[in-house]
Parts: C-alpha cells; structure tokens; sequence
C-alpha cells in the first residue's frame, strides 16, 4: 500500500509510480478513503528495488507490503504441513528437549560421557556439546576439533543424536560426514547469510536438522524467520528457530529474554521454535523459570546447557549450566504445562 505524503497523488506523480510498478509488472489501485486516499499495489510487491524506488520518491510517506517477504518460512506455505523429526520425536506434537554441555572439555571427557547418560536420564531427546566454540575475545577458549570423538562417543553410547554448532563450512563437512542429527547456527553467525544458504545447500541431501538462533542484533521477526528462509530454500526443510535472549541486556540477566516471540512466530511462520533459555539469562538458577515461560507461550522444545557437575565445566557451564536432576524436573513440568497450553493454543493461534 502506498501512501503519499499529501491527501492525494497529483496526476504527473501517479504517472511516474505506475511506470515504475510496471517495469516489475505491477499495478496500481487507487483506494478513496473520506479524507485522503491511498494506492494499493497489484501483483507480487516482494522486489525490494521496487518498494526502496518508490519510497525513495520526495512525495511519499511510506509504503506498507502486506505479502511476507518468505515464500518457503510462509505459514501459508505448501511446507506448513512439514513434519520435522529426530528418531522418535515428531516436533510439534510432542516437546522436544536438547540438553548437554555447553562445551566439551577435551582434558576431562569423562564429565561429558557421564553428563550425556545422566540428561538422557533425565528425558532429553537430543545431546547437545560445543566443539568449535564462538567466543567474544580472540583469547578465550576457542574449542578443539578433536572434541567431536567425545561428542560422537557420547552420542553412540547413549543412542542420543547429537547437536553441535558449526560456524564455517569446513564444520559442517566434518558434521554432516559423521552423520550428527543435528546443526547449530549460533546467534553470532544468525545473519551470516553466506554461511545460511551453504549449510542449506550442504545439507540437502542428508536433510540433517539445523537449529537457526536468533541473531543477538536481530532486529524484525521477519529477518528472523528470513534468515531460515535462506537454509530451506538451499533444499532443507528440517529447520527449527532458536529464540536466544538479544542485546541490550536486561539488567541482571545475560541478555533481553524473548522466548515470548513464540506466538509471533507461529502466527507467520510453520517452522517448530524451540527456546534456548540458558543464553537468554545466563544464569543457572533463573533457567527452568525462564524454561516454562518458553513452554507457557507455545515453544516446541528448549535447548538447555546442563552439565553433571557445572562448576567444573568451562565456557559457559560453570554460570549457567543446571544439573541433571534439576533437568529431570524441569522436563517433568514442562510436559505438564504444555497440555495446559495447547487448550489455549487450539484457540487463538491460527494455522
Ligand atoms: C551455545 O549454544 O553454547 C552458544 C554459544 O550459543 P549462542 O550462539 O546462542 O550464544
Ligand atoms: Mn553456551
């Protein structure tokens, strides 16, 4: 819809705006309201030259799409009736839960081995465990290659799939060549669209699922969910959205919570959103709250850092890694809590 700056288009402007639409073979519609009037656009309004072309006219205010900018992450899309699965678990229709820790600790495997066993104990669905570590100073702990033996290990005697986060492509070749069930795209590489479309491209084969966090700079929804549009378009569907905290920080937790963009995402988009509460405020013992407010507002699944004796862990484990037993409740409550929801649900979130 544009909308002119004064009450109406004078003809010479009409004319300048339908000749512009045309060469994008669009149309133009006046709208006559009592007071002013506006033009709707008619035909496909997502090139972006032509909306910034018109904006860009001194006699305009500004133009408002109605269409999503996402023709694959679109509620109305064919793939709104995609099951995403891992083994059992078909995402949706029951919570998934990843659990683990945040980074593997090459010098004590032990703790991890021993950690996977006791969150699959306690009912997680997915083993999670940092190789290659983003970290914010050059001089932190980087992670170590050789740290994915561990996690596959784990993995293997468990019977749990594995998470890790790949953050260049070299990553996900060594991922997708030990078969791991699942990718993650943390929040620092959330608008690195180059690394988006080669790991949708990637894995499109294999279709191994990629858990897509929320970029901690993120502005819209919609460059959230169009980050993901990038991964499904390159042939892999199997994509869950992360919502992960975002800067500014809210004074006393790790970052500004946003698990309640949950309903937001599910009213425009089909993708399963599973709430990673850890890094959302960043500390142990505010996570299983955080957690069943992810539940309470329709998340699918969390993605919790759990470690069997965190203050033992690195990276980020020793602040805000729970223990098993606390994951074990946690799981426990957030089952029942998700029955509560999907009452509400069922009524107002639209398919
Ligand atoms: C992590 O999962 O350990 C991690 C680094 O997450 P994020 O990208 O959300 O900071
Ligand atoms: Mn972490």
């Amino acid at each position: 819809m544009i909308i002119p700056k004064n009450k109406e288009l004078n003809p010479s402007q009409e004319k300048e705006i339908r000749s512009i639409l045309q060469e994008f073979q669009c149309g133009l519609q006046e709208v006559a309201g009592t007071t002013r009037k506006i033009y709707a656009i008619l035909g496909d309004e997502r090139d972006e030259l032509m909306i910034n072309r018109i904006e860009g006219l001194p006699y305009i205010a500004r133009v408002d799409t109605i269409q999503s900018p996402y023709k694959l992450m679109d509620i109305k899309s064919e793939l709104s009736h995609h099951v995403t699965k891992i083994e059992k678990v078909k995402i949706k229709e029951e919570l998934l839960f990843i659990a683990g820790q945040c980074t593997i600790d090459i010098e004590n495997p032990n703790y991890f081995i021993e950690t996977a066993h006791a969150v699959k104990e306690a009912g997680a669905n997915v083993i999670r465990g940092g190789v290659w570590k983003p970290r914010t100073s050059p001089y932190s702990y980087q992670g170590q290659a050789d740290a994915i033996d561990i996690l596959l290990e784990a993995s293997a005697q468990t019977g749990l799939p594995a998470n890790v986060e790949v953050m260049e492509e070299e990553h996900v070749e060594i991922a997708l060549q030990n078969k791991v069930g699942m990718m993650q795209i943390g929040t620092r590489n959330g608008l690195n669209y180059s690394l988006l479309r080669k790991i949708g491209h990637l894995s499109s084969k294999q279709k191994t699922l990629i858990l897509l966090k929320r970029a901690m700079h993120m502005g819209s929804l919609n460059e959230f969910i169009s980050a993901g549009e990038y991964i499904v378009s390159g042939g892999n569907p199997n994509i869950l959205l992360c919502p992960r905290g975002t800067v500014p920080s809210m004074d006393g937790y790790r970052n500004h919570p946003d698990e309640c963009i949950t309903p937001l995402l599910k009213q425009k988009t089909w993708a399963p959103v599973i709430v990673d509460p850890s890094h959302s405020v960043g500390k142990a013992a505010y996570v299983p709250h955080a957690a069943l407010a992810a539940v309470a507002y329709g998340a699918d699944g969390l993605v919790i850092e759990s470690h069997i004796d965190p203050l033992k862990g690195i990276g980020d484990d020793p602040k805000q890694a729970i223990t098993p037993i606390i994951l074990k409740s946690l799981i426990h409550d957030a089952k029942a809590l998700r029955k509560h929801v999907k009452f509400y649900q069922g009524k107002y979130i639209s398919k």
